[in-house]
């Protein structure tokens, strides 16, 4: 037996002999951590606890903390639920079964149709694959062998797979009776899922293709423990409550129809809601010093294949034609400003120059991945470009850090700052890079902010800051950015004239705060339920007279009320005054103005607030500069 040197994740050398596991380095070096280890990273590659280390192997463990490590768990509860379906409908081809950034699953082709009532078996059988603590054995396969093998068991799917794979050596994966093909790693047993659930099944073509045959996709979540999968559920079913989609329908906010699929279209209150924050949005940003312009939606073909988006971003355009000539729909909005930029001189005096939009947009995204006004195909977003000299950069993007904060903060949003580094396919040269990225580290750092650094994950053209909100169910939305440009000014060739009279190059800022509007009033919807506060909300008060007698009283509200720019309703349904308050509750209005034979003689009101009930008795006039006070302090609920 020869001995052989690694490292460990603590940097502590270590040898072993060249029998040991990954699992035995960990044991022997800290049991508590080797029980919950589910693989590990060598060198910085995934591997399984049964791989072998070799001389000068740098180990890390990964375990259900990290992302990797529930990517991991969740792939190979795929392989355990594919397991179970398999031993219960045997004639279950397999498709494929990834983890997924919430749980994973897997595409199944059989005679039966999945309903909701076969996940109680399947979790059956699972459990049972779960006891049996079977191992996840890897075993490389000459290519031909593969081949037979998946013949044999009539995986046709995994033999189209194959044909796709270049290499001559096959992974294979086996837990008790079930094979799959797979890169791995796996966890080491079925014993670790400790806890899981089937949550959906849906339609999916067999490689997200329309002109394939239709699979039937069951979708799953599984924890190390019945306490996160509990808690999970109970999230699960507070986010279904809050699900924007649906309290867009019961609010008749918007809607969403197959002649447009992926674009949303608003309804009246709906509106309300969007020229609301339109408002509150160009008001700050007039405070702030920005200009704001628009844009065509349809620009020729020239200019984008001049800002690059021709080559690099093709494939999420649309495209028409006008007068024989190619013209494209703006998937952004820079080009377009950059024109306006350009349309006559500036000066160093004007600097920052900034100039906002907000900017139609379209992209394509796949049917699949719509989601309600989370993932749309076209959307608002708030845009602006400053113009700057390098020595400005710092002070700007602080201003703007703050800036997105007040934004966020308005909402009642905690929210966590990113700074993403230069990608590997980036354009420009090194020492660009280093300046840009400095200068937003050095922003962040000198306001003493905490952030995240995201190595590689900048835009091509230059690196950013995100802002990252936080909802009540503790999920996370990224909705500002703040990118630094020094490629674009180059592109379209951008200068300003310096002091010296000289021309220079501007450095080119693109930024958004709320991120796309028709996402921003999803995410507030869920946050709020629907309830919204005051100062935002479709309709603020809702005026339900007793009985019918006391309409006049209603209207005469009503008119006082619509003077003082407060958004009213009156409620003349003959209805019991319970089924009155139930149905402002439904709508979610704030406020609820009740009065019958004592309130018309008294020239009063009763005032009920949504969600809170009985306020008390109040004049119209108090009323009214109570809740005046509440919509300018944009208090929340
Ligand atoms: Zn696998
Ligand atoms: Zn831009």
């Amino acid at each position: 037996m020869e001995n052989i040197n690694i490292v460990l994740w603590d940097d502590q050398k270590m040898k072993i002999d060249s029998e040991s596991t990954m699992y035995d380095v960990i044991k022997q070096s800290d049991p508590q951590l080797a029980k919950k280890a589910l693989a590990v990273k060598v060198n910085g590659l995934k591997k399984d606890l049964y791989d072998k280390p070799e001389e000068g192997d740098k180990i890390e463990v990964i375990t259900f903390d990290s992302r990797e490590g529930k990517e991991i768990f969740f792939h190979s509860s795929s392989h355990v639920m594919a397991q179970a379906v398999q031993a219960l409908f045997p004639d279950t081809k397999l498709a494929i079964g990834p983890a997924i950034d919430d749980g994973f699953y897997y595409d199944f082709d059989t005679e039966h149709t999945f309903t909701p009532e076969d996940f109680k078996a399947i979790e059956k059988k699972m459990k049972e694959v779960v006891r049996k603590d079977l191992p996840f054995r890897k075993k490389a396969l000459k290519k031909e062998e593969a081949v037979n093998l998946f013949k044999q068991r009539g995986e046709t799917y995994k033999l189209e797979l194959l044909q796709e794979i270049p290499d001559d050596e096959i992974n294979i994966y086996q837990q008790g009776d079930f094979i799959d093909l797979c890169r791995g790693p796996h966890i080491p047993s079925t014993r670790k899922i400790k806890a899981f659930k089937l949550l959906s099944v849906a339609g999916a073509y067999w490689r997200g293709n329309e002109k394939n045959r239709m699979l039937q996709r069951i979708y799953g979540i599984s924890f190390d423990s019945t306490e996160k999968l509990e808690h999970y559920l109970k999230m699960l079913e507070e986010a279904k409550r809050r699900d924007h989609r649906k309290i867009g329908k019961d609010l008749d906010l918007y809607s969403f129809h197959e002649e447009g699929i992926g674009f949303p279209f608003f309804h009246p209150k709906g509106m309300i809601i969007r020229n609301l924050l339109e408002y509150f949005w160009r008001e700050e940003h007039r405070k702030q010093g920005y200009q704001e312009v628009k844009t065509p939606i349809i620009l020729n073909k020239s200019l984008w294949v001049q800002s690059g988006h021709w080559d690099h971003y093709k494939e999420n355009m649309y495209f028409t034609k006008i007068d024989d000539q190619d013209f494209a729909v703006k998937p952004m909005n820079c080009p377009g400003g950059i024109l306006v930029y350009k349309n006559r001189l500036h000066s160093y005096k004007e600097f920052p120059l900034r100039i906002a939009e907000l900017g139609l947009v379209h992209r394509h995204e796949l049917s699949g991945v719509l989601h309600g006004l989370f993932r749309v195909r076209s959307f608002t977003q708030d845009d602006a470009h400053i113009y700057m000299r390098p020595s400005q950069i710092k002070e700007e993007v602080q201003n703007l850090i703050d800036f997105e904060g007040f934004f966020y903060r308005t909402f009642g949003f905690d929210y966590h700052i990113e700074l993403s580094t230069k990608p590997e396919n980036a354009m420009g040269s090194e020492a660009v890079w280093d300046k840009a990225t400095n200068s937003l580290r050095d922003a962040l750092d000198d306001k003493g902010l905490d952030y995240k650094v995201n190595e590689g994950d900048g835009a091509f053209y230059g690196p950013k800051i995100d802002f990252h909100l936080k909802d009540c169910l503790g999920r996370s939305w990224q909705c500002g950015t703040i990118q630094l440009d020094f490629l674009m000014p180059d592109l379209f060739d951008l200068y300003y004239i310096n002091p010296k009279g000289e021309k220079k190059r501007p450095v080119m800022l693109h930024r958004t705060i709320l991120g796309s509007l028709e996402r921003f009033i999803g995410i507030l919807i869920e946050q709020f339920a629907g309830s919204l506060p005051t100062w935002i909300a479709p309709i603020q008060v809702r005026l339900l007279p007793i009985a019918d007698r006391h309409i006049t009283y209603g209207k005469k509200l009503e008119k006082i009320l619509s003077e003082y720019n407060i958004r009213v309703e009156l409620d003349e349904n003959n209805e019991k005054i319970g089924a009155k308050i139930r149905n402002a509750e439904m709508q979610k209005i704030p406020y609820m103005l009740i009065f019958g034979d004592k309130e018309v003689s008294e020239d009063s009101v009763n005032v009920r607030k949504q969600g809170k009930g009985d306020m008390g008795s109040s004049t119209i006039t108090q009323f009214i500069s109570q809740l005046d006070r509440e919509i300018q302090e944009k208090s929340l609920p």
